[in-house]
């Protein structure tokens, strides 16, 4: 197995909030009284202008628990897209995810609360870049992460996402593929499938931070603690921990009770969301917060509502072929 890596872009950040290792907490009852007003708005909302809110896992809690009709990772909310039968979707996570779901539904509208919240794996690579690789790499398959604009999608073979990428990679039948934009990725998906890849040098932002030093301080500090880690994570992160897998890949493996103690090598809100959720599961914060996804928040969904803001249209030119990467990989 070899690995080839494009030269580096720029994609990181240094919003991120420093690492801490403290007991997560449910969420207090003076948050929930502070909320309640706009809970109550787009509760009545939701009805009157028949939408649903799809928020992915590392929404806050407000979010998560009080105005959520469908929870999960970005390969959930991309099938429930398909399935829902309001008019209007209102996304609740960041642009690509929105970008998403326009895609899946090009006959609803598709809101998304605040047109800042990114993503610096998507700010990475650009349609010019995907043509670019397969010149230099004439009949490689492009697996493109879903975290990435419609138009880079729109140049790649298939679609992936953290919890399907092994299976999407091994799908292909092939002994070699371009994998974009995540390095981290990527370096763990040919670790697990043999498969050789030439690499793309993007990076989430939050999960690059992470280090396998960190993650043996913390199991000095909390013996015992079961530590499961997010495939965005550096390789030597991913070894130190006792588990690999995508958000609801996490979750399943804390709802089936698998360990007392946790510790979720990820974006920090999904640990408070699971802490509600498992009051009978002790978990440690590994607490980095995604800058993008903290946009997201109860009032700018309630504006999003109130307004029809902002809305997300897909150019028809290149749709088709980007939906097709996206249906491509739902298949798998
Ligand atoms: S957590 Fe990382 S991958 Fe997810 S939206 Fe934020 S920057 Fe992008």
């Amino acid at each position: 197995m070899s690995q080839t890596t494009i030269p580096a872009t720029t994609h990181r950040s240094s919003d991120s909030t420093p690492a801490r290792h403290l007991p997560i907490r449910p969420m207090a009852a003076a948050t929930w009284d502070a909320a309640a007003a706009d809970i109550d708005a787009i509760t009545a909302l939701k009805r009157e202008k028949d939408a649903i809110v799809l928020a992915h896992n590392y929404m806050t809690g407000d979010i998560f628990h009080g105005v959520a009709d469908i929870t999960g990772d970005s390969l959930a909310l991309a099938r429930a897209a398909q399935h829902v039968a309001q008019s209007t979707i209102v996304l609740a996570g960041v642009h690509f995810m929105a970008e998403t779901a326009k895609l899946l539904n090009p006959g609803k509208r598709v809101l998304l609360p605040d047109l800042r919240a990114g993503c610096s794996l998507a700010a990475s690579v650009t349609a010019a870049d995907v043509r670019a690789l397969r010149a230099a790499n004439p009949g490689v398959p492009v697996v493109t992460y879903v975290n990435t604009s419609v138009a880079v999608k729109a140049e790649s073979d298939i679609c992936c996402t953290s919890g399907n990428a092994v299976r999407v990679v091994e799908s292909l039948g092939v002994d070699r593929v371009i994998m974009i934009p995540d390095q981290y990725l990527a370096r763990n998906i040919a670790a697990q499938t043999g498969v050789d890849m030439i690499i793309w040098p993007g990076a989430c932002e939050v999960h690059e931070q992470f280090t396998a030093a960190e993650v043996r301080a913390l199991r000095d500090e909390y013996p015992g603690v079961t530590v499961l880690a997010h495939p965005e994570c550096p390789p030597e992160v991913v070894a130190a921990a006792d588990f690999a897998g995508s958000t609801a890949q996490m979750s399943d493996f804390v709802a089936g009770r698998r360990a007392n103690m946790v510790a979720l090598v990820t974006e920090c809100s999904m640990s408070a969301n699971l802490a509600d959720a498992h009051p009978e599961v002790e978990f440690i914060g590994m607490c980095r917060l995604c800058p993008h996804m903290q946009r997201i928040t109860l009032k700018g969904i309630r504006t999003a509502l109130e307004t029809g803001r902002h809305e997300i249209t897909v150019d028809p030119q290149i749709a088709d072929r980007a939906r097709l990467a996206v249906e491509r990989m739902l298949a798998v």
